[in-house]
């Protein structure tokens, strides 16, 4: 991994700034990450490895509101499942007492007051872009009794939104963020973690760079958004007296097309029942990639691939494939599948007989093992494969009087098309020629191409899904759930070899000219269910 902060780290370590680097990964306990999540997990964990550091998982539990224990579990779980262990696990919350004193620090310095004001005055004071604000009424309170005040807050004696503490900056700073920003506010709630221990909580800007200066991360990286908190970051870690200094450095967001990666989105889609859950194979939370099939090794040399800079970016979601099918192309096993079976009786196969073929189990890899397959009188075939006109000379399939070999066993030529009434072909009757076994050397006639089957006879049903995009059309000015895309999840039913009646949840497979499919976390030997993670082929 090559990027301008590693740069940095580097000079850093050079020059004796630092003499180990430390980062974070902080995110907030209100939802379940996604996959712009894995770009600030990624980053924090591989830079640091590359200079044997250390990076911490930081729980940013310091807005009461919307945090849950159940996202703590379900990021922790994401975290292990990439493949990084944390060498600390902390909780913002667990520093609201060292915050505390930082902010009486603030107050005794003069640093830091008391506002009445309330949160519609204090916006109407903050002046806007082009206008400076002005400087609230209650800016000149003595220390004396801004300790008093803050104490009293601390001491549960105001409702919420009563009173702040907030910082004395300057209400002319062209930067908003420093027109006396907000440090604390009072919220009476029960915290997951502190329970009713406190009813007054700092705000991100003031907790944040405390934590990291508590911690002693030498690298604080966070997305492009913060960009202009960066100047108060830097004041509450030199006012606060803090004596390991770290630095905010921001890098861009990750987009991916087709991809909504906003919460706020995210959970209107499990809210309104318009997806199963955080972990529907369509979601872009980690744990839906991850029962979908998407491994944690395509997802990091996907996120290492898109690079890192100071620019938010856009990427084809069809990088991310490529990457799956990398990583899969050697380890996954082939398998033969069936999504639209047409039938196909071998006229001179005796009629109870079932014989096992041993073929590899993935041709691509030389060290692959091999497994047996059936083959009896009655198969199946895919109907794609067959074609009922003349075909001209780029069909390399089946059709009338026409030969192709099966995977893995005989060469079987089409004597005749069965239809039903309403003239659909409902089955071929076909000959094989025993002379043309699989790895018996036969070289005599050159088939019209091979094609899956599998052995009617031994083979067990199976459902396939299929996903597209959620999002139809991400230029489009409906409304977000008009906009949603109604074939995103399809379904076939068909038939799979028999050896994946064994087939575990998360299990995944190349099916033999289809795609690559992973075990879905409800299939079960009795209802076997595949989710097709891509195509084989790219579709661009
Ligand atoms: P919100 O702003 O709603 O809290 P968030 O996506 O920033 O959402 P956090 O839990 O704060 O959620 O995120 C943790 C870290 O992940 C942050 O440093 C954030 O910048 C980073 N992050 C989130 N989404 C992306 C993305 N798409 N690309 C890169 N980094 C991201
Ligand atoms: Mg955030």
């Amino acid at each position: 991994m090559d990027n301008f902060i590693k740069t940095i780290m580097q000079q850093d370590l050079d020059s004796g700034k630092h003499n180990e680097i430390i980062t974070r990964f902080p995110p907030e306990p209100n939802a379940y990450l996604h996959i712009g999540h894995a770009r600030a997990i990624i980053t924090n964990f591989e830079l640091a490895k590359e200079f044997n550091g250390k990076t911490n998982l930081r729980f940013d539990d310091t807005n009461p509101v919307k945090e849950d224990a159940e996202y703590v579990e379900a990021i922790k779980e994401d975290l292990k499942w990439l493949g990084y262990t944390p060498a600390n696990v902390f909780y913002g919350s667990d520093y609201f007492e060292k915050t505390y004193e930082k902010a009486i620090l603030l107050i005794k310095k003069g640093l830091a007051y008391v506002c009445d004001l309330s949160q519609e005055e204090m916006s109407k004071y903050r002046g806007t872009l082009t206008e400076p604000g002005k400087n609230s009424p209650y800016r000149d309170r003595s220390v004396e009794e801004n300790l008093d005040l803050f104490e009293r807050m601390r001491n549960g004696e105001f409702p919420d939104g009563a009173k702040t503490l907030r910082a004395k900056i300057d209400m002319a700073s062209p930067n908003i963020n420093l027109r006396d920003p907000a440090l604390y506010r009072i919220i009476h709630i029960n915290h997951h973690r502190q329970g009713t221990k406190w009813c007054i909580f700092p705000m991100y800007d003031f907790a944040h760079p405390l934590q990291d200066a508590f911690e002693g991360i030498t690298h604080s990286l966070c997305s492009l958004e913060y960009d202009n908190h960066r100047v108060l970051y830097d004041w509450v870690v030199e006012n606060c007296e803090c004596e390991k200094v770290p630095h905010q450095y921001e890098f861009g967001r990750l987009n991916i097309t087709n991809t909504i990666m906003s919460k706020r989105y995210l959970r209107m889609l499990v809210e309104s029942g318009k997806v199963s859950g955080y972990d529907d194979q369509r979601m872009p939370t980690l744990v839906g990639l991850r029962r979908r099939g998407y491994t944690a090794e395509a997802i990091k040399n996907f996120i290492i691939s898109t690079g890192l800079s100071r620019v938010n970016s856009t990427v084809s979601s069809e990088m991310l494939d490529e990457a799956l099918r990398d990583d899969l192309k050697l380890k996954a096993d082939r398998r033969m599948a069936i999504m639209h079976p047409l039938k196909v009786t071998i006229t001179n196969y005796p009629e109870d007989k079932i014989e096992y073929l041993e073929v590899s189990n993935n041709v691509e890899n030389e060290n692959a093992t091999t497994r047996k397959i059936s083959f009896s009188n009655t198969l199946y075939i895919d109907s794609e494969d067959f074609l009922e006109e003349k075909p001209n000379k780029k069909w390399k399939r089946l059709s009338k009087d026409i030969e192709v070999r099966l995977f893995g066993a005989y060469f079987i030529k089409c004597n005749e098309v069965i239809k039903d009434n309403d003239g659909n072909v409902i089955e071929l009757k076909c000959t094989y020629d025993p002379a043309t076994k699989s790895g018996s050397g036969f070289d005599e006639r050159k088939p019209n191409g091979t094609i899956h089957y599998v052995d009617a006879k031994t083979c067990k049903c199976a459902k396939f899904l299929f996903f597209e995009p959620l999002l139809l059309d991400e230029a489009s000015d409906k409304s977000f759930l008009e906009n949603l895309n109604p074939n995103s999840i399809q379904e076939l039913n068909g038939y799979v070899e028999e050896s994946l009646g064994e087939a575990k949840p998360s299990d995944k497979f190349q099916f033999l000219r289809v795609g690559y499919f992973c075990c879905d976390k409800l299939s079960t030997s009795d209802n076997l269910i595949f989710n097709r993670i891509t195509p084989l082929k790219s579709s661009m």
